[in-house]
């Protein structure tokens, strides 16, 4: 699975300079997920040794695809960890900074008993760490805790694994 992810990634993966902001390369992997053996051998690639979980998190907006499918593959539910100011309130919200600018998310403070829960937090690209790091304080303040992170790409010089690492503990596995 992992060589035909591969396959799907190189050849799928749209290139974009300077967005959302210059200087940034952004990795759109849109078509890969759009792409039927791409999204096949990612989620299974992905799901492979992930460990005992319960539920999984996608990050949005394309961690929520991902995290659909692979938690139907796992047969656990899934989370969607919304953008700022989607959710009915009460939430739980957190603010952080990112590669470009910064960001809210949120997750619902209300109608999820989420204790004890084992987490495997989904997204698509890993580029600073931020993003998974905030996300994982989102789901530990409503009583969960982050067992795994698994991403499709991961942007190896701004040092995600190792914020995650410092974050979230040594012994949480990062898969991309
Ligand atoms: P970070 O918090 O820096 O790890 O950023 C991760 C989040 O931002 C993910 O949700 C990605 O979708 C997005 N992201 C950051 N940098 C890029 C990039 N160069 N290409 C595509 N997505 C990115």
């Amino acid at each position: 699975a992992v060589a035909r992810a591969q396959a799907a990634i190189a050849r799928h993966t749209r290139l974009v300079d300077d967005f959302p902001s210059a200087g940034i390369a952004f990795k759109d992997l849109t078509p890969v997920l759009a792409d039927a053996e791409g999204l096949s051998a990612i989620v299974t690639a992905l799901t492979h040794g992930c460990g005992a979980i319960d539920l999984v998190a996608g990050i949005d907006a394309r961690g929520f695809l991902l995290g659909g499918a692979v938690a139907r593959e796992l047969e656990v539910g899934v989370l969607a960890v919304r953008k700022g100011g989607k959710l009915p309130p009460p939430v739980h919200a957190v603010s952080y900074s990112l590669e470009y600018g910064s960001a809210t998310l949120e997750i619902p403070a209300n109608g999820l008993d989420l204790s004890g829960q084992r987490v495997l937090l989904v997204d698509d690209v890993l580029a600073t760490g931020g993003t998974a790091v905030a996300a994982a304080g989102l789901l530990s303040r409503a009583g969960a805790s982050v067992t795994g992170v698994a991403v499709i790409m991961e942007l190896v010089g701004l040092g995600g694994r190792d914020t995650i690492a410092r974050g979230l503990g040594p012994e949480v596995p990062v898969h991309s």
